[in-house]
């Protein structure tokens, strides 16, 4: 049966001298692969060649039981043109949708997730200051992890449930017990990282955000570069353009 829904395009690649395979993530239906046949064609039933961040209406034949789904119709709209203006804005956007990517199943829907990436989309290419573009990637990173189920716990001690205190000691992160570790409970926990007192601060109030020095983002970006690499097995390859 056909399906139809919104979407927005997290990786194409040529599939042969008029076709496309692309990754699209839907509200709806959630990711899948699909094959535009044709798509590279300077007339075709998707407006043009699909691109990352191409995004809009789409009508498709799934293919719940694995392999390439069939995209007939994209009417693309020019949601998140204005992200090619900014390097590094589009280097957050090409990161936030390469996890999100990794990090779903294929028809599996996250309606609420695709408000909150078309937001951080929309946010993102309207920044111009890294600084606010990497706290925007921050916050996105942690709500990716929400929804997914999987939303680290930042406001108290993951052992010992004591909250969060601003001290001289810090606080330390355990990706393996998913969250903050406070200083009487981190010998425990083998791959622990030291997080200075304003990562922690900021971890543990994403309102401190706005008010951060940089090098307090960046910093807190280690964490959670090293945390998706635990959780995915392998460095994303985004991670790079991220490195101190
Ligand atoms: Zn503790």
């Amino acid at each position: 049966m056909v399906g139809r829904d919104w979407a927005i395009c997290l990786r194409t690649t040529d599939y042969s001298e008029t076709s496309q395979v692309v990754t699209l993530f839907t509200r709806e239906t959630g990711k899948f692969g699909a094959l535009a046949k044709g798509a590279r064609r300077a007339k075709s039933a998707f407006d043009g060649p699909i691109e990352i961040f191409s995004c809009g209406q789409i009508q498709f034949y799934p293919k719940f039981s694995g392999g390439l789904a069939t995209l007939t119709e994209f009417l693309q709209e020019p949601r998140f043109v204005r992200l090619r203006r900014h390097l590094y804005a589009m280097d957050c956007a090409l990161f936030a949708a390469e996890l999100l990517d990794s990090l779903t199943q294929p028809y599996d829907p996250h309606p609420s997730l695709y408000g909150v990436f078309s937001t951080f989309l929309d946010d993102v290419q309207e920044t111009t200051d890294t600084k606010k573009s990497l706290a925007l990637l921050i916050v996105f990173q942690l709500s990716l992890l929400a929804e997914v189920g999987s939303r680290p716990i930042l406001n108290q001690c993951v052992n010992c449930r004591k909250p969060y205190k601003q001290s001289r000691r810090g606080a330390f992160f355990s990706s393996q017990a998913n969250g903050l570790v406070c200083p009487d409970c981190e010998p425990a926990f083998v791959g622990r990282i030291r997080m200075a007192p304003d990562v922690a601060a900021c971890f543990a109030d994403l309102q401190q955000l706005t008010h951060a020095e940089e090098a307090t983002l960046r910093d807190m970006e280690q964490i959670l570069i090293g945390h998706f690499t635990e959780m995915l097995h392998r460095r994303p390859k985004m991670a790079s353009h991220f490195q101190k």
